[in-house]
């Protein structure tokens, strides 16, 4: 049967590139970058040159990228990193309702630890609006966190905006760039952030390793004791092949950005444009225009989601009902709740996400079956009237 994988949002193959350059610090270059023996320093020869590659991207000096186990844990090294650094100068931490998990129930965790937390509603696109950020902003302001674009709507923030304002302000500004990352100006000077986060599994590096940008001078306490690797800001021994597949991707990411935002706009567009237009009782989530290039996020009214995710299994369409972390979950995603969409029709919905390896045939043959799977449902449906 076809296979086609329209869920890169949730996580993307990893690049030949990527594997290839990994296998070599799995079975050659094995040792310890902290051990003084040739291999063990040739390890950390090769380490450094990625740190070095990832703060060239980045606009960044190389001692203000720490690599971690992923966007989960650069996202609470940032939160509780700084919440606890800065327990003295204030408690009051600013997010928003769109926020992914890693950040929301890190505040969660704080707010049952005496700190205040206050999550910022969003407009129907999902849009934080930098007023509101403005606003909420009090003297024990330390720490406002705010994603770069959304994993399920794929909705983009203006965090510069909001970076400019918190520097004003003088408070810590975090930015989740998991999602955007490959796609869209991640430098950290033309975000105005202080720490960044990022994750190699969302372009196409290995599972399990990702980066917190912590710019130089910020006050920030380790979440993870013990060595004193990283700057004696993440203790433990470095994930040296992983981190080798980050620095290829993060190079390919580079070198291919321009072709794989437009092609993933292109392919984007036409599915956009084929359910919007040919299925009826259909509506697109998110901003029509402050996107991600390869997310297209549907409610299909009088259906169940997660019935029509199995349909389009079953023919090898695989498409994710919102955010990938909670796909196990049947509460309804607290993204969509947070722009105003009902429970009813945030069950409804579908995320459909393209990638590099998605082809115009791919396309095709969700055109093919996608009408056919929502009219065999919309008849069994008790929300269709009959
Ligand atoms: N932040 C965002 C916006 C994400 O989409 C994800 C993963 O879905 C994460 C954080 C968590 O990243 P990881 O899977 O590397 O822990």
């Amino acid at each position: 049967m076809r296979q086609v994988y329209l869920d890169y949002a949730a996580t993307t193959p990893v690049h030949p590139e990527v594997q290839r350059v990994m296998g070599k610090y799995f079975n050659e270059v094995y040792g310890n970058p902290a051990s003084l023996h040739a291999m063990g320093q040739e390890a950390y020869g090769a380490v450094e040159d990625v740190r070095a590659t990832i703060a060239d991207v980045l606009g960044s000096q190389s001692e203000e990228v720490l690599f971690t186990s992923g966007g989960t844990e650069s996202d609470n090294c940032a939160v509780k990193g700084v919440a606890f650094a800065l327990r003295e100068k204030g408690n009051h931490i600013i997010t928003s309702s769109i926020e992914h998990h890693a950040v929301l129930e890190a505040c969660y965790f704080l707010q049952k630890n005496g700190f205040d937390i206050t999550i910022l509603p969003v407009d129907r696109y999902g849009i934080v609006d930098p007023d509101d950020v403005r606003k909420a902003i009090t003297r024990s302001t330390i720490l406002v966190s705010i994603m770069h674009a959304n994993n399920e709507i794929g909705t983009i923030e203006p965090v510069e905006e909001i970076g400019t304002l918190c520097r004003e302000r003088k408070v810590y500004f975090h930015t989740d760039a998991v999602q955007s990352f490959g796609s869209l100006n991640t430098r950290v000077d033309d975000l105005n952030v202080d720490l960044l986060s990022l994750s190699a599994h969302k372009f196409y590096g290995p599972k399990g390793v990702g980066v917190l940008y912590v710019r130089k001078g910020t006050r920030f306490v380790p979440l993870l004791h013990g060595g004193s690797q990283e700057f004696g800001k993440r203790a433990s021994t470095l994930n040296v092949p992983g981190i080798m597949g980050l620095g290829k991707a993060v190079m390919l990411a580079r070198d291919e950005q321009t072709s794989r935002v437009g092609h993933g706009m292109k392919l984007r567009d036409r599915l956009i444009h084929f359910i919007t237009q040919s299925i009826e009782d259909t509506q697109l989530n998110g901003h029509p225009k402050q996107r991600l290039p390869n997310n297209c996020h549907v409610t299909i009214k009088n259906i169940e989601g997660e019935s029509m995710l199995l349909k389009l299994d079953a023919v090898g369409i695989e498409v994710a009902t919102g955010s990938a972390c909670s796909s196990e979950s049947l509460e309804p995603s607290h993204v969509l709740i947070a722009t105003g969409i009902s429970p009813v029709d945030a069950h409804g919905s579908l995320r459909f996400t393209v990638g590099r390896l998605t082809t115009e045939d791919d396309i095709a043959y969700v055109e093919q079956h996608l009408p056919r799977i929502i009219e065999e449902l919309r008849i069994v449906s008790p929300f269709t009237k009959k």
